[in-house]
C-alpha cells in the first residue's frame, strides 16, 4: 500500500507554506522511518496506507512565531475535530484536557517542530482550517489580532514545490513519545 499523508495534513502544511513562504523546511516530515515503525506513531500508514501526523519546523522565519502558531492550532482543535493533538516546545494538548497545554514527557522534546496529529476525520477532508496565522478568520482572541497585521505575508497563493508530498520524517522527533494519560504519542 503506497503511503499517502491524510488530506488534512496535505492543507494544513499548504497553509503553512502559504503564509510562511520563506521558512525553513529541515524539521518537516511526515512519513515515520523504520524506527517509528516499531512503535505506535501517527507517523506509520495504517492498513490503507494513510498518515495522520505531520511535522512544521519551528524556525517559521518569524521569531518566536511557532509559539504562537501551535498555541493557535490548540484552540482551533477544540471544535475542528480533525486535528487529534498537538506537540511543541515540551508541551502537548489533546482532548486530555481539552485541548489545555500539559507537560509532554517523550524523548523528545519537540523544540525544533511543532508535531500536528489528526483523526481519521481529517483522512479525506481538505476544508480549509481556521486558524488565524495560516489565513483563516481572526476568531475572537484579542491576541490574534496583532500577530495576524505582524506576521501574515502578502503572497498566500505562491505555489511551492516544498509543499509536496517528499519529506521523510527521519530525526529523532517522535520517537517514543508517552504523554502523560500513556498512550504513546507522535
Ligand atoms: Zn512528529
Amino acid at each position: 500500500m503506497q503511503p499517502k499523508l491524510c488530506k488534512a495534513g496535505i492543507q494544513f502544511r499548504e497553509q503553512v507554506d502559504d503564509s510562511f513562504p520563506d521558512r525553513s523546511r529541515v524539521s518537516d516530515g511526515w512519513i515515520g522511518d523504520t524506527r517509528h515503525s516499531a512503535r505506535a506513531s501517527d507517523h506509520n500508514p495504517d492498513a490503507d496506507g494513510w498518515v495522520y501526523a505531520i511535522d512544521i519546523t519551528a524556525d517559521l522565519g518569524v521569531e518566536s512565531a511557532s509559539f504562537d502558531l501551535a498555541d493557535q492550532i490548540r484552540i482551533v482543535a477544540k471544535t475542528d475535530k480533525r486535528i487529534k493533538y498537538v506537540i511543541h516546545n515540551g508541551q502537548i494538548a489533546s482532548s486530555v484536557l481539552n485541548y489545555k497545554w500539559r507537560k509532554y514527557t517523550g524523548i523528545n522534546p519537540h523544540k525544533k517542530h511543532i508535531h500536528i496529529s489528526f483523526t481519521k476525520l481529517g483522512t479525506n477532508d481538505s476544508a480549509f482550517f481556521q486558524i488565524p496565522m495560516l489565513g483563516g478568520k481572526n476568531g475572537t482572541s484579542k491576541s490574534n489580532v496583532g500577530i495576524l497585521g505582524k506576521i501574515i505575508p502578502s503572497r498566500r497563493n505562491r505555489n511551492l514545490p516544498g509543499s509536496r508530498l517528499g519529506f521523510g520524517c527521519n530525526r529523532e522527533c517522535c520517537t517514543g513519545g508517552s504523554s502523560t494519560d500513556g498512550s504513546a504519542l507522535a
